[in-house]
């Protein structure tokens, strides 16, 4: 199942009282500056892709990740497919996915026709475990694999241990994909998240750090690449006026409408950023008592800190994660675990993996928290109100 990006129903009734008010994880953060940025575009009268929008859109974002192209896209899940393609990958692939993520990461794979295999999670931060990864390039290796990829994700808006990965791929020959698409604003070691890789991949959906409603973008420093990948989502048109075409072709672009939003959200980046971080530092104060339980993730000052989450260890703490869910649930507040692992989705039971059981231990342990920059600050003493009750009573 989806685990994020749906709305689960949250009760209806807390004391025989109707929630008016519930309170989501991670909703949309859009008001009259997107409104005023999206009706200017309107009235340009422009509706393609060569409108002035969607190259504005995309300069923007290139400049401030600090990388040297970038191309708007459909979604994020459109970008990874691009990104995917335009790196090799295909039938007779493997690209290497973790299998703690959202399942548009190993679809894209799918897409290309290449295998996706599953790696597990560091535990501490739910990233991709490089001890594992470097087991099992070497393993891939020996079995005469070609690797097209290995596609890494920024869990919950933290960078993967880059350090380590980088040095090990480029020992592999493997290029590296970076699916950011939680991650925009977040740095490590003071780069941009999205430009560690070949290519990288942001989203726009509605519950991300910046939204279009919609959208996603690619972003890389090699020219080619990125051309490549404009190509092929734009119909894979040739620049001749009878419709020439060599390769199968996407309509991928982002509306140009959209990417007006786009402006306007990543004008407040950074402050929506420092929302969401004031926000996790208020959990991590409220849980730094409370034995058996942890922030995951926590302690990295570049993360964008796009979801908070707690991790619950039961046999310390007295209480499960979802006991605590269920009383949130109680008072209209939404969470959710994290996504269950690809390698125990039906869709991917039987595809090869590297586990070390660090993924199912964070999905049954783990609570993602409300953390959007749009909750209100009575939401947010509700909710923080809401789990301090709740410790209360597991004392
Ligand atoms: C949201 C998300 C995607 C997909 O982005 P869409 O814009 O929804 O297509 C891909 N990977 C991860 C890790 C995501 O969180």
């Amino acid at each position: 199942m989806d685990l994020i990006h749906h709305r689960p129903p949250v009760a209806p009734r807390s004391g025989g009282q109707a929630v008016t008010d519930p309170v989501y994880l991670s909703p949309p953060d859009v008001g009259e500056l997107e409104e005023s940025y999206l009706l200017r575009a309107v009235r340009t009268g422009r509706f393609d892709p060569d409108g002035p929008e969607l190259g504005a859109f995309e300069r923007e974002v290139a400049a401030r990740v600090g990388v040297g192209y970038a191309l708007g896209l459909s979604s994020g899940t459109a970008a990874l497919h691009m990104a995917l393609l335009a790196v090799g990958a295909g039938p007779d692939s493997v690209v290497v996915v973790p299998t703690l993520t959202f399942a548009a990461t190993a679809n894209a794979v799918t897409y290309t026709g290449a295998e996706p295999v599953f790696v597990d999670c560091d535990a501490a931060t739910g990233n991709l475990d490089v001890d594992l990864l470097s087991d099992l390039l070497g393993r891939l290796a020996d079995a005469g694999r070609r690797v097209a990829a290995v596609l890494v994700v920024d869990i919950n808006g933290r960078c993967a241990d880059y350090d380590r990965l980088l040095p090990l791929c480029a020992a592999t020959g493997v290029p590296v994909v970076e699916d950011a698409a939680q991650a925009l604003g977040s740095t490590y070691r003071g780069r941009c998240a999205g430009t560690f890789g070949r290519v990288g991949i942001y989203s726009f959906s509605h519950n991300k750090i910046m939204t279009t409603s919609a959208g996603g973008m690619l972003v890389s420093d090699d020219d080619a690449l990125v051309a490549r990948a404009r190509h092929l989502a734009t119909q894979a048109r040739e620049p001749v006026t009878h419709y020439e075409h060599r390769d199968i072709g996407y309509n991928y672009r982002l509306s140009t409408l959209l990417a007006a939003l786009g402006r306007a959200q990543l004008s407040r980046l950074d402050t929506m950023i420092a929302r969401r971080r004031a926000l996790r530092d208020r959990y991590a104060r409220l849980f730094a008592a409370v034995p058996g339980t942890r922030i995951l993730g926590a302690g990295d000052p570049g993360s964008n800190c796009w979801l908070t989450a707690v991790v619950v260890e039961p046999e310390r703490s007295g209480w499960h994660a979802g006991d605590l869910a269920a009383h949130l649930a109680r008072l209209g507040v939404e969470s959710r675990p994290m996504w269950k692992p690809m390698h125990r989705q039906p869709v991917y039971a039987d595809r090869q993996v590297a586990l070390t059981g660090a993924a199912d231990q964070l999905f049954a342990t783990s609570l993602s928290l409300p953390s959007g920059s749009a909750l209100t600050d009575d939401q947010v003493d509700r909710v923080v109100g809401g789990i301090a009750g709740f410790l209360g009573g597991h004392r």
